[in-house]
C-alpha cells in the first residue's frame, strides 16, 4: 500500500506542475529581492518555515484566475486521494485484505486448537457472514473519511502557498518546491494512517471471530496478547505480553490515547478453560518467558 501511496503523491506532483506551468503566470522582477518564509503548520502543531525569495514576480493573474486554480488544485488531490469516492475507494482494496487476513488467521488458530470449531466452520462461511461484511461496510466509512481529511488538510496547505506566493511575488519555480515538500509532509501522515487502518482491520477480524466463535458454538475463547517485544515497544504493550484479555478489554485498551498507532502487538484468539486459563497451557508458559527476557534486555 505504500508504494500505491507514494505513487499517488508522484502523480499529484506531476499534475500541478502541469497546472501551475499553464497558470501561474506572471513576469520576472528586476528588483533586488527580500527574503521572506513560508509559515506552515498541521492545526496549529509542527510548525515549519521554508525561506524563499519574495518580490521576484508580478503575477499577471485576475481574482477569479486564482480562484480557478485553487479549484483545480482540489480537483487533482480529490482525484487521487479520493479515487473511487465513498463507495469503491481505492484505500479499501487494501483494508479489506486485511479484514479477510485477520478472519483467516482466526479460523486457522481456533481450527487448531478445537475439534468442534474444525468441524463445524469454514472459511467461506465466515467471510459471507453478516458480521464480516458489516465489518467492511463500517471500515469503507471510517477509511473514507479519514482520507477525506488527508485531501482536505492538504488543499488547505497548499491553498495558503499558493495565495501568500502570488500575493508576495514569490517566483513559481520557488512555490513548487515549497509545494513539493508539503505534500511530502502529507504523504507521510497519510501513510501512518494507512497503516493504522490495515492493522485496525486485521485486529478487528480477530478480535470478532474471538466473540463470534464464543457466541457461535459455546466455545470459551478468549484474546491471547502477542507483543512484538522491539526496543521501541512501550512497556504498558510489552506486560501484556502472554496474557489473556476479553475482547471488550482489548477494544478499550486500544481506544485509550494514542494505543492504536505505531503499534506492533497483535492479539491472537485461544481457547480457554472453565477457570480461565490457556486449554492449550505450554503457549503461556514460552510467551511469559520471553516477556521476562525483553524486561531484563531492555
Ligand atoms: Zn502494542
Amino acid at each position: 500500500m505504500f508504494r500505491d501511496i507514494e505513487e499517488r503523491y508522484l502523480s499529484i506532483k506531476w499534475a500541478l506542475k502541469a497546472l501551475f506551468d499553464q497558470r501561474l503566470t506572471g513576469r520576472e522582477r528586476e528588483v533586488n529581492s527580500h527574503n521572506w518564509s513560508f509559515l506552515c503548520h498541521d492545526n496549529g502543531a509542527d510548525m515549519r518555515l521554508y525561506q524563499v525569495n519574495a518580490g521576484k514576480f508580478i503575477y499577471d493573474m485576475s481574482a477569479q484566475e486564482l480562484a480557478d486554480l485553487l479549484e483545480a488544485v482540489q480537483a487533482i488531490l480529490d482525484d487521487h486521494l479520493l479515487e473511487g469516492g465513498e463507495q469503491n475507494l481505492w484505500a479499501m482494496d487494501y483494508v479489506v485484505a486485511e479484514a479477510r487476513r485477520g478472519t483467516l488467521e482466526a479460523y486457522n488458530n481456533l481450527s487448531q486448537q478445537s475439534q468442534v470449531y474444525a468441524s463445524q466452520t469454514t472459511l467461506q462461511q465466515l467471510l459471507s457472514s453478516p458480521g464480516h461484511l458489516n465489518q467492511v461496510a463500517s471500515a469503507r466509512l471510517t477509511t473514507f473519511s479519514d482520507w477525506k481529511v488527508i485531501s482536505d488538510t492538504a488543499r488547505g496547505d497548499l491553498t495558503n502557498i499558493i495565495t501568500d506566493a502570488v500575493a508576495r511575488g514569490v517566483n513559481p519555480r520557488e512555490t513548487a518546491s515549497v509545494i513539493s515538500k508539503r505534500l511530502d509532509v502529507s504523504m507521510s501522515k497519510a501513510k501512518n494512517i494507512a497503516q493504522t487502518e490495515q492493522v485496525g482491520a486485521l485486529r478487528q477480524a480477530q478480535w470478532n471471530e474471538t466473540d463470534w466463535a464464543a457466541d457461535r458454538l459455546g466455545l470459551n475463547t478468549g484474546l491471547l496478547w502477542l507483543s512484538a517485544l522491539k526496543p521501541t515497544t512501550r512497556t504498558w504493550h510489552a506486560s501484556r505480553h502472554g496474557k489473556v484479555y476479553t475482547t471488550e478489554e482489548v477494544r478499550d485498551f486500544y481506544a485509550e490515547n494514542g494505543n492504536r498507532y505505531n503499534c506492533y502487538c497483535s492479539q491472537i484468539p485461544v481457547l480457554l478453560n472453565d477457570d480461565g486459563s490457556i486449554f492449550n497451557d505450554g503457549i503461556a508458559e514460552k510467551l511469559e518467558k520471553e516477556r521476562k527476557q525483553w524486561k531484563n534486555g531492555s
